[in-house]
């Protein structure tokens, strides 16, 4: 058994205690959650640290599997460049498990408890089975950019997720983006699934995406029919790719949209009305690296919607940090409270995977893992620059 205070304890549901103890037991369940009523605790057997403690942070969009691409696609290329890049890269020769057991470490490092992970292949699956650290929900990810029918799509991914659920992990099938999946395809994975299922989709990550469904024009178009993506499936619709596409996804599962950048305010009511469980996931460093341009965070606050945090994966980052996601956030909207950027990082992204009853606040019964949070500012009561992590459980 530990007991463990500091500076602030934020729980994620609401609380900021101010040199609150935290008791867990030896597996890392919170026993205990004490207000001392700001008094500084003197007991002997508590475990002080100077900083604030928070949650483990939950990662809800990673590329795991693109591990071996660190470094080899150049920033600020724009997202259509950024695919032809990825194809290159993909199936480079290179140590791909080490690189994938390098990446996980990070992460493991730097605090993350749970990941919403994107699979195209069972490249990550055996290591996920071997270790336990983190919590891994796989999206099994499909888009039609291939000779192959919807049907042999559908078979390929089902033989994924029978690999999946012999290794004991959760996964689920998943739409790539609005401009790379067809209406059939759409379907065949909305058929797929069960209801109470997890989707995640890329969503509106460049200008070029909403221009091929308000008047199928642009770069991405001619990109993608150059790789053999037929657009007369498509309707021209005149709306924006998120509204083109979200009616193929079945409004009862978890929706993660990814990215969101060239998302407008008509946009997001227009989801929230379709559907209770949308998410909506920010990787601000990656966008920055593809687009250099950030999602409109506060006018998602404005609407009081759901918001979780990505790292997206090393193909569109440097590193694989909540933190360093919390951090661009914070310099580029200050206005945003600390308070609710951990509820980004934690809770919000457990309950996005559905791994909220063991995870993502400190509760008791739960196991979240405690992150200290070194070098806060407490003047301005939030993050800094200089921030750091110290991962406590
Ligand atoms: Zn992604």
């Amino acid at each position: 058994m530990r007991k463990i205070s500091a500076n602030q304890i934020i729980t994620a549901t609401g609380d900021c205690l101010n040199f609150g103890i935290v008791t867990i037991d030896d597996s890392g369940k919170i026993l205990n959650i004490e207000d001392t009523g700001g008094q500084k605790p003197t007991a002997r057997n508590i475990e002080f640290y100077e900083g604030v403690i928070v949650p483990g942070f939950v990662n809800a969009h990673c590329h795991l599997e693109l591990s071996h691409t660190k470094g080899l696609i150049p920033p600020n290329t724009g997202l259509t460049e950024f695919i032809r890049q990825i194809n290159l890269t993909r199936n480079l020769p290179a140590d791909k498990p080490a690189a994938i057991q390098a990446a996980h470490e990070l992460m493991v490092y730097n605090g993350i408890v749970a990941i919403g992970d994107i699979s195209n292949s069972s490249e990550t699956f055996l290591f996920k089975k071997q270790q336990s650290e983190i919590s891994y929900h796989n999206f099994i990810e499909l888009f039609k950019l291939s000779d192959f029918s919807e049907k042999q799509i559908i078979e390929y991914a089902e033989n994924l997720r029978h690999t999946l659920q012999e290794f004991g992990l959760s996964g689920s099938l998943t739409p790539h983006a609005p401009y790379s999946v067809t209406p059939k395809l759409f379907y065949e994975i909305r058929n797929s699934n069960p209801t109470d299922s997890i989707i995640s989709i890329h969503n509106q990550e460049t200008a070029a995406e909403n221009e091929l469904f308000t008047s199928q024009t642009g770069t991405l178009k001619t990109y993608l029919e150059s790789r053999g993506f037929d657009y007369t499936v498509f309707e021209v619709s005149g709306k924006s790719a998120l509204k083109s596409i979200l009616n193929f996804i079945n409004p009862d599962n978890n929706i993660l949209l990814i990215h969101n950048t060239f998302t407008n305010e008509e946009d997001i009511k227009f989801a929230e009305n379709y559907s209770k469980n949308i998410y909506w996931t920010f990787c601000p460093n990656a966008n920055l690296y593809i687009e250099n341009r950030l999602p409109e965070i506060p006018l998602f606050l404005k609407n009081n919607v759901k918001i979780c945090l990505g790292t997206d994966g090393y193909s569109s980052n440097t590193t694989l940090s909540v933190l360093e996601e919390l951090k661009t956030i914070q310099q580029n909207f200050p206005e945003i409270p600390f308070r609710k950027l951990i509820e980004f990082a934690t809770i919000t992204g457990a309950k996005a995977l559905k791994f909220d009853k063991t995870l993502g606040s400190l509760e008791i019964g739960k196991s979240p893992g405690l992150n200290l949070i070194l070098d806060f500012d407490f003047e301005l009561n939030t993050i800094s620059k200089k921030s750091n992590i110290l991962k406590l459980v």
